[in-house]
C-alpha cells in the first residue's frame, strides 16, 4: 500500500471510530505537543547534554542567557498559554457532546499537490498576517500594554516562542497559523500538518541556535536584540517593506543589512 492509502485507512479508522469532537480535540492537543512542546523541550535540553555543541551553535553571547528562574518563569506563562487555549476548544467541542467538529474532517485524505498548496497558502497568509500584526504590536500605544512581555528575553530560548500576554498568543501565534487555512476550508489534515511545522519553527526561531538555516532563527534572533527590524517570520514582508535592516527607521547612513 503507498502512503496515501496507508493514510487513508488511518484516517478512515479514526474517523469511524471516534466522534468528530474528539478528533478534533485530540489532533489539536498532539499538534501542541508534537509540534511544540517536545522540540521546545529538546531544544532547551541541548545547553544541559551537550554544553560544548550548545555554546559553538549559540546565536547570543553566553553571558545574556536568561537564568534557570527566569526560564522557569517563562515554561510557566508557555504552558499556561497551551492549556487555556485547549480549554477554549475543550468547552466548544464538549458543549455539543463531541458530535459536532468545527473544522473539515472530509473522509477522504487531501491528495500531496494539495497538502502542498495548502501549505503555501498558509506560509504566505500566516507571513502576511503575523508581519502586520507585530508591526501594529510595536505601535508604543500598544507595545507596553501587550508585546512588551514577549520581548522580556532579550536572548531567546525554544519556549520563550509562547511567551506571551493572552491577547498576543490568540492574535499573533494562533489565529495566523490557524484561521487563513480554516477560512479557505482546508482539510483537519493539511492544517494539523501546517500547524505542525509552523509551532515547529517558532520554537527554532526563538530557540538562540543556529545549527539549523531553515527555519531563519537569525532573522527574529535579531528581532529580539533590537527590536525594530524583522517582524515577519520568512523576511518577505521585511524585504518588501524595507525592515529588514537595523535603522530602516532612521536616515540611510545609520542603516546595516543584516548579511553584514
Ligand atoms: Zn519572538
Ligand atoms: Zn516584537
Amino acid at each position: 500500500m503507498d502512503p496515501h492509502s496507508q493514510m487513508q485507512a488511518a484516517w478512515a479508522h479514526i474517523i469511524t471510530t471516534y466522534k468528530p469532537g474528539v478528533v478534533e480535540f485530540m489532533g489539536i492537543l498532539l499538534t501542541q505537543i508534537i509540534g511544540f512542546i517536545f522540540p521546545a523541550t529538546l531544544y532547551m535540553l541541548i545547553d544541559i547534554l551537550f554544553p560544548k555543541f550548545s555554546q559553538r551553535h549559540k546565536i547570543q553571547d553566553a553571558r545574556r542567557q536568561p537564568t534557570r528562574q527566569q526560564i522557569q518563569h517563562c515554561i510557566k506563562v508557555c504552558l499556561y498559554n497551551h492549556v487555556w487555549i485547549l480549554a477554549f476548544h475543550f468547552v466548544l467541542t464538549s458543549i455539543r457532546g463531541f458530535n459536532h467538529a468545527h473544522l473539515n474532517l472530509d473522509p477522504t485524505v487531501p491528495s500531496l499537490t494539495t497538502f502542498l498548496v495548502d501549505f503555501a497558502f498558509g506560509l504566505l497568509a500566516r507571513e502576511i498576517s503575523f508581519y502586520y500584526i507585530h508591526r501594529a504590536l510595536h505601535h508604543p500605544r500598544i507595545y507596553v500594554h501587550i508585546h512588551k512581555m514577549h520581548h522580556k528575553y532579550a536572548t531567546p530560548v525554544a519556549f520563550t516562542a509562547e511567551y506571551a500576554h493572552p491577547v498576543e498568543h490568540l492574535l499573533a501565534n494562533v489565529l495566523p497559523i490557524t484561521l487563513p487555512l480554516y477560512l479557505k476550508g482546508a482539510h483537519f489534515l493539511s492544517i494539523m500538518a501546517f500547524s505542525l511545522f509552523e509551532l515547529w519553527e517558532a520554537a527554532a526561531d526563538h530557540s538562540g541556535y543556529d545549527f539549523l538555516k531553515l527555519p531563519p532563527a537569525e532573522l527574529h534572533g535579531l528581532h529580539h536584540e533590537k527590536f525594530r527590524v524583522n517582524y515577519g517570520t520568512i523576511g518577505l514582508m521585511d524585504w518588501l517593506h524595507g525592515t529588514d535592516r537595523v535603522g530602516w527607521d532612521r536616515p540611510k547612513t545609520k542603516q546595516v543589512k543584516i548579511a553584514e
